[in-house]
């Protein structure tokens, strides 16, 4: 039984997103090459991707273009991993990580190339992202993932504490460094845009149609759709991620599906507005709870961070960051917040995304952690390609066998505890 909780409407971007393409339900059996389930980034551009190669594909949406995590984020468009580069080499050796800091490095290019190439209808910037660092040990940190990736020939800098400030807007931050690959986008628009784009090449797309269970037979796949319609297919590529909790139960044992939490003013006035992010810059810091912040298209200034792990019961829930918003620009205090959303992430054990073939034709990636914008579209990029060529290295990740997290059922108590260490060491706002 597909089921979730919290509505996509209102959030800022469900208030101020491009039209979504005309779509609708599957009303009779389909037979096709591929199917996708899952309408965010990862599945729309693998989607787009297979479409683009002459493969006929059809993406099921249970609920409405962007329902999930990629119609909710911040929309912040950063490169990168959880994993600086030389971890990278480190874990997974020097051929394999040479490869995933190139995969990871160009992450940010594949949206904004994606945005240009389809004339997509996204307010969108590119004047880099700032990381900032809130403790001492961070900034020692910041300073060698800045030099760092600077190796590796990307446009990324030291910031000391007074450019730091000034690039900001709050005194809040001890240094930090920017990565001038990285930008902003309206994310419900860019996933609107993307599956404009998917339909143009040619793929089906179909909404408020939850796939309520996969079969396979003869090495054919069959998605049952509710009242007896069906698709069926040589290969199912899922891209369900946080939102996909009961297709597959054992899963759903892979990630702590946790919700994250934001809360934007009005449009700021001029006077204010020119005080915050002044050169166009977003922001995420270094705590382990992080906060990211950055004004959106028409000024309002956007706070996001950790919330409580069961859904939202009222606006209380959000009551922290609007108290963060106002301690870190005491310049906005007086404004108002027009908007208060969340949406969930699927925390992996090691930080990040999985892909898995637990039976052949069956495709999975699973894992939204912060960088997600990027991330998942060029990973529905890397799927369509192995998908039409059979060539596993162009996997950034190998697919690798379902395993769960250790103590699953303990996990509400585990994560608080968690927050609470976290809270503890990140120092106050
Ligand atoms: C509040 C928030 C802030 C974030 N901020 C940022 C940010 O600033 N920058 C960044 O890079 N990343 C950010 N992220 C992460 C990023 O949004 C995600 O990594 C990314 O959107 C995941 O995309 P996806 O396509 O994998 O999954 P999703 O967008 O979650 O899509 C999964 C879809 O599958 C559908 N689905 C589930 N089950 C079924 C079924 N049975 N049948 C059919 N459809 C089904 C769901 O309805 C859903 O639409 C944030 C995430 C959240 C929640």
């Amino acid at each position: 039984m597909y089921s979730v909780p919290f509505p996509l409407s209102p959030s800022l971007w469900s208030a101020t997103a491009s039209a979504p393409p005309a779509t609708g339900k599957l009303e009779h059996n389909l037979h096709t090459d591929v199917i996708v389930i899952g309408g965010g980034y990862a599945g729309l551009s693998t989607a787009l991707h297979l479409a683009q190669r002459g493969i006929s594909v059809a993406l099921f949406e249970a609920r409405e273009i962007g329902f999930g995590a990629s119609g909710r984020n911040g929309g912040q468009v950063i490169p990168g991993l959880k994993y600086d580069p030389d971890d990278l080499l480190k874990k997974f050796g020097n051929e394999r990580g040479a490869r995933l800091i190139d995969f990871a490095g160009k992450t940010a290019d594949s949206v904004f190339d994606l945005i240009n190439t389809h004339k997509m209808d996204v307010p969108h910037v590119r004047h880099g992202w700032i990381q900032g660092a809130h403790s001492d040990a961070a900034l020692k940190l910041a300073n060698q993932r800045a030099e760092q990736w600077a190796r590796t020939g990307a446009a990324v800098r030291y910031l000391d504490k007074s450019q730091t400030q000034a690039l900001l807007g709050t005194e809040r931050y001890l240094g930090g460094w920017v990565d001038e690959r990285a930008g902003a986008v309206q994310p419900l628009s860019y996933v609107r845009g993307l599956a404009k784009a998917a339909i143009d090449a040619g793929a089906k797309v179909f909404t408020d149609s939850p796939v309520q269970s996969l079969s396979s037979q003869a090495g054919k796949w069959t998605a049952h759709l509710g009242s007896g319609v069906k698709a069926t297919a040589d290969r199912v590529v899922m891209c369900t991620n946080a939102y996909g909790a009961d297709l597959l139960p054992e899963l759903k044992t892979t990630i702590i599906d946790a919700n994250t939490f934001q809360v934007a003013t009005p449009p700021l006035p001029e006077e204010i507005r020119r005080t915050i992010l002044p050169q166009g810059h977003v922001c995420s810091d270094t705590r382990n709870l992080l906060l990211y912040f950055r004004l959106d298209h028409m000024g309002r200034l956007l706070m996001g961070g950790r919330g409580p792990f069961r859904e939202p019961k009222g606006p209380e829930d959000w009551a922290h960051l609007e108290r963060v918003l106002k301690k870190m620009f005491p310049q906005a205090a007086s404004q108002p917040i027009d908007f208060r959303w969340c949406g969930r992430v699927a925390v992996t054990r090691d930080y990040l995304p999985h892909i898995h073939e637990p039976a052949p034709g069956l495709l999975i990636d699973i894992g939204c952690m912060g960088r997600g914008v990027g991330l998942q579209t060029s990973m529905g990029r890397a799927l369509a390609t192995y998908v039409a060529t059979g060539n596993a290295d162009v996997l950034p990740f190998e697919p690798r066998p379902i395993k769960s997290f250790p103590l699953y059922g303990l996990r509400r108590i585990y994560v608080n505890a968690v927050v609470t260490w976290y809270r503890l060491n990140d120092g106050g706002l």
